[in-house]
């Protein structure tokens, strides 16, 4: 008998939160449950859309400017309390930098005005003015006692309030403000971060936690087991990212560029 297996990834706003391929996220997933036999529906919600998190397995939101991140608040908004419903039902959730930060309480622009987030972590984020140097480069941080690695371009300084789990500790960059070494969010199986990349193409470790979180969450006990994949290219990725962001060259953005 085969058994059909199924996840929904929904991607809000993939046109306007998509900084550094941010999509890629929704990719990963998509092929890693593929080559297993399992359909990943990928489903991209837009502003305005008829959606709702009811039918959804994993949720995706990427980062942009704080412009984009403007454009979409209000229609965040709106599905805010059906998000953090999601969220305490055990629903996984990548939110990833401007995505991350109107997850949390609220995101003090560039600009000084406030932006209210949906509260699934318990964190504010301030973005300190435009005089004062962005977050920039490769990062490297440990996750679980392993390395996950990303390339984080931000503005914005994240603080959690007490009591909010980060979700892994800064080694190399900035992570959440290049002050207390913690770097993201986690909340249930909710997890925010800086990290681009991106960051589930060369972190297949966190990819199939993704996806082993959203498969338990629907099939329970009859959840089928992740066997192994055949991840060099990935791994390669990843062992590059380690290797830029521990060579200064590399990993001073702006001379690279120069
Ligand atoms: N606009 C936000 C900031 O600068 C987020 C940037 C991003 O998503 N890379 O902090």
């Amino acid at each position: 008998m085969s058994v059909d297996w199924v996840l929904n990834v929904a991607v809000l706003y993939p046109e306007l939160l998509n900084l550094y391929g941010d999509r890629g996220n929704a990719r990963a997933l998509e092929r890693r449950c593929q080559t297993r036999g399992i359909d990943a529906n990928v489903t991209p919600v837009g502003i305005g859309d008829r959606w709702s998190p009811e039918h959804a397995d994993i949720v995706l939101v990427g980062g942009g400017q704080d412009r984009e991140q403007r454009r979409v608040q209000s229609d965040l908004h709106r599905r805010g309390a059906a998000l953090r419903e999601f969220v305490e039902d055990d629903g996984v959730v990548l939110a990833v930098c401007g995505g991350f930060q109107l997850f949390g309480q609220h995101y003090r622009g560039w600009d000084g005005e406030i932006m209210e987030g949906i509260a699934v972590f318990d964190a504010v984020a301030a973005h300190p003015g435009p005089s004062i140097r962005r977050c920039v480069g490769n990062v490297v941080a440990i996750w679980e006692g392993e390395t996950v690695v990303g390339f984080e371009n931000h503005g914005g300084r994240t603080y959690l309030n007490e009591g909010q789990q980060a979700f892994a500790s800064v080694v190399s960059g900035f992570g959440n403000n290049g002050g207390d070494g913690l770097e993201g969010a986690q909340r249930k199986n909710a997890f925010g971060t800086y990290l681009h990349g991106a960051v589930l193409p060369k972190n297949p470790r966190l990819a199939d936690r993704l996806i082993a979180l959203a498969l338990e969450r629907r099939y329970g006990a009859d959840a089928p087991a992740l066997e192994p994949l055949d991840d060099r290219a990935a791994l390669r990725a990843h062992a590059e990212a380690l290797h830029a962001a521990f060579t200064p060259a590399e990993s001073a953005i702006g001379r690279r560029f120069a």
